[in-house]
């Protein structure tokens, strides 16, 4: 596949990916489309050498796997990690209050965002909505407004001189998104949650709507940007990226061995959760497909884990803030993360395969470590290095303005990992 027909269906996975819900929803659509079924939790498996599989918990994250035809189950196995949530404003239960004529929402902090980039976008809002038909069955279902129903404007400077020296954002006063302007006080946010439900399911008579879990995003679409169409600035880069790098490759002709690919929910807020790497899901389908401990064991120990999370490319306005022995670029290719705390999972070992893969897929490759002075963050590899004991390795797109409403990397640098964990699933461990 072209540069250019990557980074084009990159676009359209950014486009349609606004919340961990409609990522996950997307993956299952290039899933079907790829001849995989789908296995739930509750169900007892059948599964078969050669065939792919998918399982979706809580919404929110997928696990991906494809089982070897001539191996079995318990040789190693290659694995991918990604996550499927960004940081964001989620709406509060009860949201809406209205005075002046305003109505606006109530919404909480999700992850870690820069809150000031938040400011004058154009809001849509989208998420899961929890509802009960008037068959008092209770359904669950992805919405997306599509379009801007939502700001949060700033407020002018006259009104507040020292905003470029200094200013903070006060998380319950300042957050109160713009929703719209109506001359009575009987608003209610679950009606237009039940309209807009009727719109995209027409098929759906609903009674009432139980519970929602819903986000503000930026309607913006993604771009190609600089003179020579060099860097791309979207939303959600990290790490919707990873996510389309996974499954581009997992989804590939010539996987090798067994594969799997987790695309985790609730990653910016710490893991911990139903379907966060913290929880068991990846050890509980492990452990269905293979249930004697010892054989499970083995396989931990000739197994090995890319987990892929976007990396600090150096901003050249502020090269105070790096180590100057390791400031990764744009456009010259995947970094591999390193912390001597563990905060990333890389070891020598481990960053011995990946080095290797990059010569191999011709693929030039950098190193990141924090500098001394700042701490430094993590993400899923450490957790599942330390839950399975599986040899992982951190790495991750050069990317800048990271939890920004708008982040941006290379043009190249998604697709040149694609590259090279296209090469890590196609050939034999
Ligand atoms: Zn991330």
């Amino acid at each position: 596949m072209s540069l250019t027909q990557f980074n084009h269906e990159l676009f359209d996975f950014l486009k349609s990916a606004t919340t961990p819900f409609h990522a996950v929803q997307y993956l299952t659509k290039l899933l079907v489309q790829a001849g995989y079924s789908e296995l739930h939790e509750k169900d007892a498996w059948q599964t078969k050498p050669g065939k792919g599989y998918y399982c979706i918990r809580d919404n929110g994250t997928i696990l991906i796997f494809k089982i070897a035809s001539a191996r079995k189950c318990e040789t190693g196995w290659k694995m991918l990690a990604a996550h499927t949530d960004s940081p964001s404003l989620q709406i509060k239960p009860q949201p809406a209050n209205t005075s002046n004529s305003y109505t606006q929402l109530g919404v909480e902090v999700y992850g870690g965002p820069i809150l000031a980039t938040w400011f004058d976008r154009d809001l849509g809002i989208a998420g899961r909505v929890t509802l009960l038909d008037q068959e008092n069955t209770i359904r669950v279902k992805t919405i997306d407004f599509k379009r801007a129903v939502a700001m949060l404007p700033n407020l002018a400077i006259h009104l507040n001189r020292e905003v470029n020296e200094k200013y903070s954002i006060k998380r319950q006063k300042h957050l109160h998104p713009l929703f719209c302007q109506i001359a009575d006080e009987t608003f209610s946010f679950h009606d237009v949650l039940q309209q807009q439900i009727e719109e995209e399911y027409p098929e759906i008579s609903t009674k009432i709507v139980l519970g929602f879990d819903l986000f503000c995003y930026d309607t913006q679409e993604p771009e190609l940007t600089g003179l020579n169409r060099e860097f791309i600035a979207a939303s959600r880069l990290d790490n919707l990226v990873s996510c389309f790098i996974g499954i581009k490759s997992m989804l590939q002709d010539a996987t090798e061995g067994n594969c799997l690919l987790l695309c985790s929910n609730h990653e910016e807020i710490g893991s911990s959760s139903v379907s966060g790497a913290q929880g068991n899901f990846l050890h509980s389908v492990l452990t269905r497909l293979i249930p004697d401990a010892t054989k499970r064991a083995r396989m931990f120990s000739c197994s090995h884990f890319i987990s892929m999370d976007n990396a600090h490319a150096l901003h050249p306005n502020f090269i105070e803030k790096y180590d100057p022995q390791h400031l990764p670029l744009l456009n010259h290719g995947p970094v591999i993360k390193y912390n001597a705390n563990q905060r990333y999972a890389t070891t020598s070992r481990s960053a011995a395969l990946f080095k290797s893969l990059c010569i191999a897929a011709n693929v030039p490759v950098q190193e990141f470590v924090m500098q001394n002075d700042l701490a430094c963050g993590s993400t899923i590899g450490p957790i599942v290095a330390t839950s399975l004991g599986i040899q992982t390795v951190d790495v991750g797109i050069p990317s800048l303005a990271m939890h920004s409403i708008r982040e941006s990397t290379g043009a190249k640098d998604p697709y040149m990992l694609s590259k090279v964990i296209d090469l890590f699933l196609s050939r034999p461990l």
